[in-house]
């Protein structure tokens, strides 16, 4: 099974990736393409520019030979919608299950993506959960209805979610944006090629 992460990465941080490592181990996935939103549709406008987003993943995932960047949102340019990109990933793969992971935030906002109902005949979901953390008003319902053990994952094509409990990390872009423009260190909170990165370019 292939992952995908998808994220508008303003700047990538540890959180990012703890997420990617432990729902890969979970499920044993081989890769995890991270896919950094060109024009996120959901949101404001990211703060750094594409290029430099992209460049930070890329330093980011260097040293891990189970991690990737997948440039497809990039290189189609305008809204990145995840609809289209799981509809290009399906096309690239053929029928190797693919894992679509997020948040319990970012799932809690499921049901409003466009074409959601689309998403889950493309793919499964993972959502990483930590305790507390809880699916709300139409999430929850989606998830009583196509929630599935991480071990019968595979059994399915596509259309299952499971649930990923993961180490809680309070990291955010947000947080990480905010300590910079006023001068705050963010050491520990990135992975050091994106602390170093920004050292160079300060985009914050
Ligand atoms: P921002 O603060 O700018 O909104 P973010 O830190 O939430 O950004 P995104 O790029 O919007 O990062 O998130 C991409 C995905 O990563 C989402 O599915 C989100 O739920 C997940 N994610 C982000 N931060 C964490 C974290 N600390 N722990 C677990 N998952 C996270």
């Amino acid at each position: 099974m292939i992952g995908i992460l998808g994220g508008t990465f303003d700047p990538i941080h540890l959180g990012h990736l703890r997420l990617a490592e432990e729902v890969r181990e979970a499920l044993d996935l081989v890769q995890v393409r991270f896919v950094p939103a060109y024009q996120p549709p959901h949101r404001r406008a990211p703060v750094a520019s594409a290029e430099h987003r992209l460049a930070m993943v890329e330093a980011a995932l260097a040293d891990n030979p189970h991690f990737c960047v997948d440039t497809r949102e990039y290189t189609r340019g305008g809204a990145s919608w995840m609809v289209d990109t799981c509809t290009s990933l399906r096309e690239e793969f053929g029928e190797r299950p693919l894992v679509l992971m997020m948040g319990m935030d970012a799932f809690n906002g499921f049901t409003r993506w466009r074409e959601w109902q689309r998403i889950l005949e493309l793919v499964h979901l993972a959502i990483a959960t930590r305790p507390g953390a809880r699916a709300e008003d139409e999430a929850a319902e989606l998830l009583a209805a196509r929630s599935c053990p991480t071990h019968l994952l595979e059994c399915a094509p596509v259309g299952r979610i499971v649930e990923v409990p993961m180490t809680a990390l309070d990291i955010s872009a947000t947080h990480i944006r905010e300590l910079s423009a006023c001068g705050r260190s963010t050491r520990y909170l990135l992975p050091k090629p994106v602390q170093e990165y920004l050292t160079e370019h300060p985009l914050y």
